[in-house]
């Protein structure tokens, strides 16, 4: 039996975004074995599409098997072992987690935050790598939990000339804004694919620089994690085909298709499209008494927060907000962390960066706000 159908929805939150039909329908093609040569070829396109959009000539590029927060703990956890110093940025919930999991493994923390809505200061990051002489580098580039686009070049240096490897989270980034891994020297870097990708949560697109490969082969002891080694990894990612674990077909078929529209629109206008988005919804919602977060030049395009007027908190901001969803079918994201209840995060990710998303919203806020 199927499931009840659900009533569509317009996905304006932090992800996912909604997906495109062509990229459901890849989905739904009958299945095939994860070693059948035609699903092989497809996950060479998509190593290969990955590469380009990375802007890497990283080999290890793949779509691994986990959402957002298992590339994350793919990453430190093959670059750091028990004891090793790591700097972590911490400028909202996901530097946090990044703490959280870097602890977990029994890497050494020492971080570095900023206030809430603001971005890392390249000054306080280097003074703390240089007293840390870290092993690893680690923080976001699109902070989803505030919107704040976090500048990559001088802080990517200072770990360079530190000799320590740059563990980068692109989970929001990726396919909204230029990404350019070899240019940054970022070591290992990993997304999502339901962000300004539009395909469903179940893929991190993630990719490990020839330094963190070098570097994981001169581990003191086996990285800890069986499914997430990288040298295990490698044996099916790479050209032996070798089965690690059942990779899953249908979703990676998916994100090929999403990857091909990416590459038709280029990346280029894309972001240009995502930042025209952005502007239209700060015009729309700045009539609403909505004013954004984040100073230029560090909000993000793709996700931007919004300071709450006085008639959407009487109202109550999660009131607001389940009638958005409920009477139009437009969910919005709610503040998470040290800014619940103060902000919205409003997502014009992938397919969903449109002035007629925009539209949408502004339509529906008039409503809700008038009632
Ligand atoms: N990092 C960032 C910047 C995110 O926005 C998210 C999810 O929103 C994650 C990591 C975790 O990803 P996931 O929820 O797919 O595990």
């Amino acid at each position: 039996m199927m499931s009840p159908s659900q009533s569509p929805r317009l996905l304006l939150g932090p992800g996912p975004s909604n997906v495109h039909p062509a990229v459901l329908a890849a989905m739904a093609q009958p299945l095939v074995g994860h070693l059948d040569p035609a699903f092989l070829s497809e996950m060479d396109e998509v190593q290969e599409r990955l590469r380009r959009l990375f802007q890497t000539e990283n080999r290890l590029t793949i779509p691994l098997s986990a959402t957002g927060s298992g590339g994350m703990e793919a990453c430190l956890a093959n670059l750091l072992e028990p004891g090793d110093p790591i700097v972590i940025g911490v400028a909202g919930v996901f530097g946090e987690r990044m703490c959280d999991v870097a602890g977990r493994i029994g890497g050494r923390v020492v971080r570095v935050e900023t206030e809430p809505g603001t971005a890392l200061d390249d000054a306080a990051m280097s003074d703390a790598i240089l007293r840390t002489r870290p092993a690893v580098v680690a923080f976001v580039h699109a902070e989803t939990s505030t919107g704040v686009c976090q500048p990559v070049a001088g802080i990517a240096r200072a770990a360079r000339e530190a000799g320590a490897l740059l563990v980068l989270d692109c989970v929001t980034s990726l396919g909204g804004l230029a990404v350019t891994l070899d240019r940054w020297g970022a070591d290992a870097t990993y997304s999502a694919t339901q962000k300004c990708l539009s395909c469903p949560p179940g893929l991190s697109p993630a990719s490990f620089s020839e330094r963190a490969l070098a570097r994981v082969r001169a581990r003191r002891r086996p990285v800890q994690s069986w499914y997430f080694d990288v040298s295990l990894l490698a044996g099916y990612f790479g050209s032996e085909r070798i089965y690690h674990h059942t990779a899953p077909v249908s979703a990676v078929r998916g994100l090929a298709q999403a990857l091909r529209r990416v590459e038709q629109e280029g990346m280029s206008a894309r972001e240009a499209r995502h930042r025209r988005a952005a502007a239209a919804l700060l015009t729309a919602v700045e009539g609403f008494g909505f004013s954004p977060l984040v100073a230029e030049p560090h909000r993000l395009p793709m996700l931007t927060s919004l300071r709450l007027p006085e008639r959407v908190l009487q109202k109550g901001e999660a009131a607001v907000r389940r009638r958005l969803l409920d009477r139009h079918g437009i969910e919005v994201g709610g503040g998470l962390g040290k800014l619940a209840g103060m902000i919205w995060r409003i997502g014009l990710m992938g397919e969903n960066a449109t002035e007629e998303s925009v539209g949408r919203l502004a339509e529906a806020l008039e409503d809700v706000l008038a009632s």
